[in-house]
């Protein structure tokens, strides 16, 4: 070999070597960029690296927002309208501008031109108490839930050993019968005026089966004005509350009650309510702190 076959050579080797790192630097800038390409992807894709781990986390994170999301709303709607439903029976049922009694089986109930019972409400322990009445017919209005009836009795027995005699004239009436009654007499003179002397559907406390009209028994001022002072009403006015009961619409309390004076009409509570109620002088209203019921 000559010196310029040698120097031919080593030319060739330089070429090659420069060649080839140009071929290496090509091909690490197009890994380089490669890789700069995939990495969104990898982003874009969790699952494909290190997401498979995360994934799982991940997918339940995002089912469970919006799970949460819906529920949470879907829950809420559900809670206010539960109380909203249960709320709701009182102000639609009362169309009247009434309240439904929300306990009518309650010896306690508080019945008047404010709240009403609820329709068609029946008392289910009627009976007939062993007393007097002004009629001799088995029929409603001689009927009695059973504790106000064995009260009644006692009351009757006691009145008896003072020398009064008492009669029952109307206790129990049906929701049925008041409502026909209360009917007849809107035809014949007019609902505002019917209101005035009649008891609207629901709101008499004979519907109770806890009220009775009471007179001496000879009947004579039976459910009258000419009942207040006799001796039977006298005797009542003294010790009904000894037995349960109470004149439920006193004289003087008219703008409370919503009645005039009813010296007949009784209406059991039971003892301590009709002691304290008596003690103090005052009404069921009263007693309950209940609004005034005007006419
Ligand atoms: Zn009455």
């Amino acid at each position: 070999m000559n010196r310029q076959s040698r120097k031919q050579q080593r030319r060739t080797k330089l070429w090659f070597a420069l060649v080839c790192v140009i071929a290496i630097a090509a091909f690490l800038l197009i890994r380089y960029e490669n890789s700069i390409a995939q990495a969104p992807e990898e982003a874009a894709n969790p699952q494909a690296s290190t997401g498979v781990t995360a994934s799982p986390s991940q997918t339940p994170q995002n089912t469970d927002e919006p799970a949460a999301a819906t529920e949470a709303p879907s829950d809420e709607p559900a809670e206010t309208d539960k109380p909203a439903a249960t709320a709701k029976p009182k102000p639609t049922d009362d169309e009247d501008g009434m309240a439904v009694i929300a306990e009518p089986d309650s010896v306690t109930a508080l019945v008047n031109k404010q709240n009403k019972l609820p329709e068609n409400y029946e008392p289910a322990d009627l009976v007939y108490p062993d007393v007097l009445f002004t009629f001799n017919e088995k029929i409603d209005k001689r009927k009695m839930r059973k504790e106000a009836a064995t009260a009644l009795e006692e009351m009757f027995d006691g009145a008896k050993s003072d020398g009064i005699h008492l009669a029952g004239v109307s206790a129990y009436r049906s929701h049925a019968t008041q409502k026909s009654l209360f009917e007849r007499y809107v035809k014949k003179d007019g609902l505002e005026k019917a209101k005035t002397y009649s008891a609207f559907p629901g709101t008499s406390e004979h519907e109770t089966g806890l009220a009775i009209d009471v007179s001496g028994s000879d009947g004579k001022c039976a459910a009258s004005d000419c009942f207040g002072g006799t001796p039977e009403a006298v005797w009542l006015a003294d010790h009904a509350d000894e037995y349960g009961f109470i004149i439920r619409y006193p004289d003087g309390k008219e703008d409370i009650t919503g009645y005039k004076y009813e010296p007949w009409h009784l209406r059991y509570v039971g003892k301590d309510i009709s002691s304290e109620i008596a003690e103090q002088g005052i009404t069921l209203e009263e007693y309950f702190n209940a609004v005034p019921v005007n006419n």
